[in-house]
């Protein structure tokens, strides 16, 4: 197979035909970014900076152009692509921030004859892949960090979507980042990991994506000890306490679930609410979900646009049929769900859920939310503790006693106390458990691709 035929998920017509990058070719990418690495590093700061706050300026400029494109090839609302050009680009301007304080120390040593000086390098050259559901920010997180730092890196996006990410490149190109520091394959994953794990020219591999794929990625990079990030799946629990505000998070429960039609790692997946509130919520939480228009992204006002494909609908619809077998009540009927066709379904909750259904334990990626009911805030901790993921967790309460127990109570890494919304530039974004480690955003997003080296200077 040479050619790949990018597909829009709404209309299932072909968007565009790409030709994939052989072997041969991605080894001459990573060869090419490794040369560049010896200059790249060595461009002052200030530079790399200028370099980033340029194409940060064309990425505001092209912001239609590439939701559009994020829109036709992920199937994402053009409202919601559009966020997402301006979350991705916020990485850009974090990081070209962050270039310039990347600050050693100085240690004081056990002898007056000794200097010690401690310094941050790039680690090197930089394998980059990523997921279709954020075609421009997930790319983003890492080139903008690994250009600060001085590495360059050469990015695989997912098949679904590599549109997106060749045409962020292309404006990297044309706000001066250089051709070798950053570029892009188009590729499996299987033959990209494989290349990219093997080549001894490649000091780090970061990855966002699903948990498997990441342990496969793991085993392959210890082969050349790569320093490796992982940004895997979750399974985020919404825990909604008795004096929480109800309307509020119902609309906050909205916004977190809806997203991208419930194809987000941070999504929440399942909810813990309250036995005292638990009807009002239910009931208001179903009238929102009942008003979500269905429909073609690309349309104005459209709430949700269709699954990536195929598998991704059957999963949901498994889930659907596990549920309504153990007792879930769907508050539309399968058959009215499943009724657009194609790959879109209309969004639904699952009342009456319980801890044994598998849309409780299993990542979801689609419009479906289960509701399940508790009665001791400590039962509500168990039930969301109980599985292997660790990305992002949300509750709702105005006690802040209640608040405090839950965030150092519960093993994620993203926590949204009132706020189903916590992502940010500025922020450390990643999981705990097998929702993989390092973290993107923050001051802490560039750490994972530096090195720290120390010199001891003696007989001074
Ligand atoms: P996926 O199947 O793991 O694919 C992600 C990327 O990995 C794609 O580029 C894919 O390439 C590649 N890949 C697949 N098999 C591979 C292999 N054997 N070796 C190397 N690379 C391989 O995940 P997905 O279904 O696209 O994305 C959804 C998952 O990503 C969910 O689990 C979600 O939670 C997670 N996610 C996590 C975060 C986070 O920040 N923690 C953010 C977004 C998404 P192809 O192009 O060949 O498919």
């Amino acid at each position: 197979m040479t050619k790949l035929e990018v597909m829009n998920p709404a209309t299932n017509d072909v968007v565009q035909t790409l030709d994939y990058t052989d072997e041969k070719s991605i080894k001459n990418s990573i060869e090419s970014a490794h040369k560049a690495f010896n200059t790249w590093k060595c461009v002052d700061a200030h530079e790399r900076s200028a370099k980033l706050k340029a194409w940060s300026a064309l990425i505001n400029e092209h912001k239609d152009e590439l939701a559009a494109l994020i829109t036709k090839e992920g199937g994402k609302p053009y409202k919601e692509s559009l966020g997402e050009v301006d979350y991705a680009r916020s990485y850009v301007d974090w990081y070209a921030e962050e270039a310039k304080r990347l600050y050693g120390r100085t240690i004081p040593a056990n002898s007056s004859s000794k200097n010690i000086i401690v310094e941050k390098f790039p680690v090197g050259v930089v394998a980059a892949i990523t997921p279709w559901n954020f075609p421009a920010a997930m790319i983003t997180r890492k080139i903008a960090p690994a250009l600060a730092a001085g590495c360059t890196i050469v990015c695989k996006p997912a098949v679904q979507t590599p549109l997106t990410t060749i045409r962020l490149i292309e404006l990297a190109y044309e706000a001066g980042i250089p051709e070798g520091a950053v570029q892009y394959v188009i590729a499996s994953g299987k033959v990209a990991g494989k290349v990219f794990s093997d080549s001894p020219l490649i000091q780090k591999l970061t990855f966002t994506g699903s948990t498997n794929v990441g342990k496969q990625l793991i085993e392959q990079a210890a082969s050349t000890v790569k320093n490796v990030t992982m940004e895997l799946g979750g399974l985020a629990p919404l825990i909604v306490h008795k004096d929480a505000d109800i309307d509020y998070a119902v609309d906050q429960t909205m916004a977190t679930k809806f997203r991208n039609a419930g194809q987000t790692c941070i999504c929440a997946n399942r909810v813990y609410v309250h036995e005292a509130i638990a009807e009002e919520y239910t009931e208001k939480l179903i009238q929102k979900v009942d008003n979500l228009k269905v429909g073609n992204g690309i349309e104005k006002d459209v709430d949700i646009g269709p699954l990536i494909n195929k598998k991704g609908v059957e999963k949901v619809i498994d889930q659907l049929e596990d549920a309504e077998l153990k007792g879930g009540k769907l508050s539309r009927s399968l058959d009215d769900i499943t009724s657009i066709g194609g790959n879109f379904l209309k969004p639904a909750v699952i009342d009456n859920a319980n801890a044994e259904m598998k849309v409780m334990h299993e990542e979801t990626f689609g419009p479906i939310i289960p509701v399940m009911t508790y009665s001791k805030i400590e039962d509500a901790v168990k039930y969301a503790n109980d599985t292997e993921f660790g990305l992002a967790a949300y509750f709702f309460t105005n006690d802040y006693r209640t608040g405090f127990y839950l965030y150092n109570s519960l093993d994620y890494g993203v926590i949204g106390w009132n706020d189903g919304a916590p992502s940010a530039a500025h922020a450390p974004f990643g999981g705990m458990k097998e929702s993989g480690y390092d973290r993107e955003g923050g001051i802490e997003g560039i750490e994972p691709y530096l090195e720290t080296k120390y010199l001891s200077i003696g007989n001074m």
